[in-house]
């Protein structure tokens, strides 16, 4: 039985290791990496102390005794698992007390929490988008924005990276009945900021709704963490905001803010919600914890802006100069996957982890190095990080 079995396998087996080996050939392969510690400024990897450049650990909240003491006593208020759905039997205080804070520090009137950020964009643009509506996105979108697109069954049109003339052009070609503008307001692997009070006026012009994701502004942009939405000052009444939980706020999960009819629409109507079990008391309790923190102590967002300051400075000194980032996400281009990987690899022989992005994370012709930092890393880092690069070319 078992060997008919195998036999019958060896044929698709055999096709899957033929395109892996594909991989391998364009440099493209990946693989897991295990550190055997805790996810700090640094991290212990084949017995060895790597300067961590790779994580969204921001503010460093994701070890930080409060956050994780706090994890630690939801858990042990109400379990490790709430094993339902939110609709069924799996809310608990916690919940509710982090939708209403996520709401207040967004500014809108509710929010609803997901499974991780991914499944906050999949519930927000399939609720929200169906066949015969238009969503246009901005070329550099996450995955999780693209595969909300895709699972919407709306048509999708892509705009030139943060070019608000270029949307303005196709939104005013669409004819379609429900138009949705989608963009990261902090873009992952550039690091720049998305136009948004030009998205804003495109939305408002053309009666679209608004989707921005803030995955990687949250905590780390605005005075008090709000992210890019709050710091650009725009009116933010009708936006949908995406968000995760699991990047500065050091916990895992995500979450959709938006107008008290838009959250109940979704309660009613988003699968990725409806049909998944409602987050782990640990993590609500942990973002709960590092809310506080991300309020309290600015002085987190001021030292992870001079740390970048002075990383980007010393790239434009080395001869590297990085692209548009204005953030703590600093990427410095290098074209082909394989150069990619062999900076990647030297950095990584000076002790220094800063992981090569390859497509299809980022448009063939563009794998680069991405520096991301930390609120917890001191000068010395960002100078060895520097001192171990390649000359320029
Ligand atoms: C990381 C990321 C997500 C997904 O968030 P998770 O909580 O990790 O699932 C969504 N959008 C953007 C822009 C991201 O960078």
């Amino acid at each position: 039985m078992a060997s008919t079995e195998s036999r019958a396998a060896s044929g698709w087996t055999a096709a899957l290791a033929d395109e892996l080996a594909g991989l391998e050939r364009r440099s493209l392969r990946r693989a897991i990496l295990t550190p055997d510690g805790g996810q700090g400024e640094r991290l212990r990897i084949d017995g060895r102390d790597l300067l961590n450049f790779t994580s969204n650990n921001y503010l460093g909240l994701a070890s930080d005794p409060r956050v994780a003491g706090a994890a630690a006593a939801a858990a042990r208020e109400y379990g490790a698992s709430v094993s339902a759905s939110r609709l069924l039997c799996g809310s608990t205080p916690l919940h509710d007390r982090l939708e209403r804070r996520l709401a207040a520090l967004k500014g809108g009137q509710a929010a609803l929490l997901y499974s991780s950020g991914y499944l906050a964009n999949l519930g927000a643009l399939t609720a929200l988008a169906r066949p015969g509506d238009a969503i246009f996105s901005d070329a550099l979108n996450h995955a999780s924005i693209i595969d909300g697109c895709r699972l919407s069954g709306a048509e999708t049109r892509v705009y030139r990276h943060r070019d608000a003339g270029h949307l303005a052009e196709l939104i005013a070609a669409s004819t379609a009945r429900r138009r949705l503008i989608v963009s990261e307001t902090v873009f992952s692997m550039d690091g720049d900021v998305a136009p948004l009070p030009a998205l804003a006026a495109v939305a408002r012009r053309h009666d679209a709704v608004l989707v921005l994701d803030e995955a990687h502004a949250t905590g780390v942009l605005g005075p008090g963490g709000e992210g890019a939405i709050a710091r650009a000052g725009i009116d933010r009444d009708g936006i949908v905001v995406v968000g995760t939980l699991s990047k500065a706020l050091g916990s895992a999960g995500g979450f959709v803010v938006a107008g008290a009819t838009v959250v109940d629409y979704l309660v009613n109507r988003s699968r990725p919600f409806i049909f998944n079990t409602a987050l782990p008391p640990a993590s609500v309790g942990a973002a709960l914890a590092a809310l506080d923190v991300v309020a309290a102590e600015p002085e987190r967002r001021a030292r992870l802006d001079a740390l970048a300051r002075r990383l980007r400075e010393g790239l434009i000194a080395a001869g590297h100069p990085p692209s548009a980032s204005e953030t703590p996400i600093v990427p410095l281009l290098l074209g082909d996957a394989e150069a990619a990987l062999a900076v990647e690899r030297r950095l990584r022989a000076a002790g220094v982890l800063a992981r090569a992005i390859r497509p299809p994370t980022v448009p063939e012709g563009t794998a680069r190095i991405r520096f991301n930092l930390m609120a917890t890393h001191d000068e010395a880092a960002i100078d060895r990080a520097l001192a171990a690069l390649p000359p320029p070319p």
